[in-house]
């Protein structure tokens, strides 16, 4: 595409904008609109972008925290259409490269990028387009952009600014540390002039100023969203059969669609994708013992295709880009709630609604606890470990808000949110106190037979009475706790058991094997000198969700004006005639990537193919005013969505 550049060229005037400028006021107010309509088809910049953009295209540095989804891209892309030579922009994520210059070609943008997959022809092809000036954006691999033959070329054209994406690498503490980061602080020395954007969605307040210093950002202005995840709704309900509650809430509520399923053994992985593909669903396993080949395979499909689940341990992830996941699904518990917040943000980058779910019951809390115990670490270490999961079990057995427990946890306050399970149904709590009692009681008594081993299913078979053989064994039905507990089921016992657990009212032993012992806190309650109230736990009805987002904006802790993406991105569940409008869209979509051989998100968004299901247009005017329909996307596909949304339109 061949935007010209402003009739003042910003890159010659580095000064700064004035701090607490609203956004896009400046010079170049419109012209941003007018890019983000004419580029991309959307009508409204959300959050920090537009003072972010207008902050680069006048030269100045630039540092974006922003959730997943939240739109970081455009943050340089836009920049990169209006200063005058090619944007640099550095990517950890290699094997992404090609659909991210695919996506941006689509858009009419002149992209390519620089790694060690391509080659020497392609590369030499690429470096030519560069000196000619006819890039408006350059992807560099790290490792690549500080080697000499690189920086030589860059010496060779105008540089519009360097994009420093998922700038949490250079964080030495961080898990996704890159060595090559550290260098990348040199690019101000030898290009004072170009501005520099660093952007990333994982940011503790410990990352944010690692990247500050070690990039050499001291001068950038930051712009800091809420890390709020508004179109995701969050769920976490108790454990029964959870490959059932899995197929069922997959049939039900995002049947067709992509979706990834977290598990924590290879083995499970795999037996959950096939029990998923015998239920119908289309699913693959991926984990770190599968070849690369295959791993590579079903990443591939994953990215292509829009109605594939994954079910996949954590392995599968970094560099999941995305956009159209529908939902992500835990099946056993995660260790901490930054891994949580992770796996979960994978859902819903495109801001259409998606779903987190996780079933979590006592045989998860017994596990986790049980690792921890028997892990290598020392005291520090299982300290540290034991508190990431204190905060974990918090959170699935809080009786308030989730999004509000996550949020508090990243340091961020907000109100109830009303899309998540506990502000849809508030959970329903007893006086668990005696039952607590008969409980800890009988952990007590058993407790004493030294050498003992007994876990949670013989506890709860003592105290409903019942007579299997390992009692008969021991004679535990002398034991005056025999049979004080048959008003409770054997699930409520095991959800009673679970919560006291996730608190600090009963421990797992240390010596393994699941064993239940009294803590301090256990005699509190013994001795009556503490109440316990208990989560009733509810099998979830089905119900969607989707339709009932009457959700209250939440506080945004950098102080801007709130970053959630559109209301009206997260569309309301569509009528019968356009779901049917929907899925013909969606089956020309899935032809025309096959085509193309780039992934569906390439073509159009789901987003895209929602307004056009809805609004039905019938002109290349109303085409137009579909978000996420640019120029370069009505020449393309104008014609043939036309012939979709308006199949009588031109018959007569
Ligand atoms: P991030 O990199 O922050 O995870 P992306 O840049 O990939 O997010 O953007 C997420 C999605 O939001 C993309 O589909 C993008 O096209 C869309 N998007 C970005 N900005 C806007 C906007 N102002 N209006 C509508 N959609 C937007
Ligand atoms: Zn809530």
């Amino acid at each position: 595409m061949n935007l010209s550049p402003l009739s003042t060229p910003p890159g010659g005037d580095p000064t700064p904008p004035e701090t607490g400028a609203p956004a896009a006021v400046g010079a170049y107010g419109s012209t941003l609109a007018q890019v983000l309509k004419k580029t991309f088809g959307y009508s409204a910049f959300r959050g920090h972008q537009a003072e972010a953009i207008d902050h680069v295209v006048r030269g100045g540095d630039a540092i974006v925290l922003m959730p997943t989804g939240g739109g970081k891209s455009l943050c340089y892309q836009i920049p990169a259409l209006l200063r005058p030579g090619a944007a640099v922009v550095v990517s950890p994520l290699i094997a992404l490269m090609e659909d991210q210059v695919a996506a941006v070609r689509e858009l009419g943008i002149r992209a390519a990028y620089l790694n060690s997959s391509l080659t020497p022809e392609a590369q030499r092809r690429v470096e030519r387009q560069y000196g000619a000036g006819e890039l408006d954006l350059l992807y560099v691999a790290p490792e690549r952009l500080l080697t000499a033959s690189t920086l030589e070329l860059l010496q060779s054209a105008p540089i519009a600014l360097f994009a420093i994406d998922e700038a949490h690498c250079v964080s030495q503490w961080g898990h996704d540390f890159r060595p090559d980061y550290l260098g990348l602080g040199d690019l101000a020395k030898r290009w004072p002039q170009v501005p520099r954007i660093a952007l990333t969605a994982t940011a503790t307040q410990a990352t944010h100023q690692e990247i500050t210093e070690r990039l050499a950002l001291d001068q950038a202005r930051h712009f800091v969203s809420s890390f709020d995840r508004p179109n995701i709704t969050y769920r976490i309900e108790p454990k029964a059969s959870v490959r059932d509650q899995l197929v069922r809430f997959i049939r039900e509520e995002h049947p067709g669609q992509a979706g990834i399923v977290y598990a924590l053994a290879r083995a499970s992985t795999e037996e959950i994708a096939a029990h998923l593909r015998g239920q119908g669903v289309d699913a693959m396993a991926y984990h770190a013992g599968m070849d690369t080949g295959d791993r590579r395979q079903t990443q591939r499909r994953f990215l292509a295709e829009d109605g594939l689940v994954v079910v996949a341990t954590i392995a599968f992830g970094m560099g999941i880009d995305k956009p159209d996941v529908r939902f992500v699904a835990h099946v056993d518990l995660p260790k901490s709630v930054e891994g949580y917040y992770q796996e979960t943000g994978r859902a819903g980058r495109d801001g259409q609604a998606a779903t987190a779910w996780m079933a979590y019951g006592l045989a998860d809390v017994v596990m986790q606890r049980r690792f921890i115990a028997e892990s290598t670490g020392d005291q520090d270490f299982k300290r540290g470990a034991h508190a990431r999961l204190d905060a974990m079990l918090a959170l699935c057995e809080t009786v308030e808000c989730r999004r509000a427990n996550l949020l508090a946890y990243f340091g961020e306050a907000t109100r109830p949110c009303g899309n998540c399970d506990t502000c849809l149904r508030p959970p329903v709590t007893w006086d668990g106190t005696v039952a607590a009692q008969k409980l800890l009681s009988t952990v007590v008594r058993l407790d004493r037979e030294r050498g003992q081993r007994y876990g949670a299913g013989h506890l709860i078979d003592i105290l409903r009475g019942k007579r299997t053989d390992r009692v008969a064994q021991h004679a535990h039905d002398t034991l005056t706790t025999w049979g004080i507990g048959a008003d409770l089921s054997d699930a409520e016992w095991r959800a009673a058991v679970r919560q006291l657990l996730a608190r600090g009212d009963l421990a797992v032993g240390s010596g393994g094997h699941g064993v239940l012992v009294a803590t301090p806190r256990s005699w509190e309650i013994l001795r009556g000198e503490r109440t316990v109230a208990l989560r009733k736990d509810v099998l979830q009805a089905r119900k969607r969700t989707s339709a009932s987002r009457g959700r209250a904006a939440s506080g945004s802790a950098g102080g801007g004006n709130g970053s959630e993406p559109d209301s009206a991105d997260q569309a309301a569940a569509l009528s019968p005639q356009d779901e049917a409008l929907f899925e013909r869209l969606r089956a020309w979509r899935a032809k025309v990537a096959k085509e193309r051989s780039v992934p569906a998100y390439v073509v159009f968004h789901d987003a895209t193919l929602r307004a056009l299901a809805t609004c039905r247009p019938d002109s290349r005017t109303a085409l137009m005013d579909i978000p996420g329909i640019g120029q370069a996307k009505l020449d393309a596909y104008g014609d043939d969505l036309l012939a979709i949304t308006n199949p009588t339109g031109d018959a007569d």
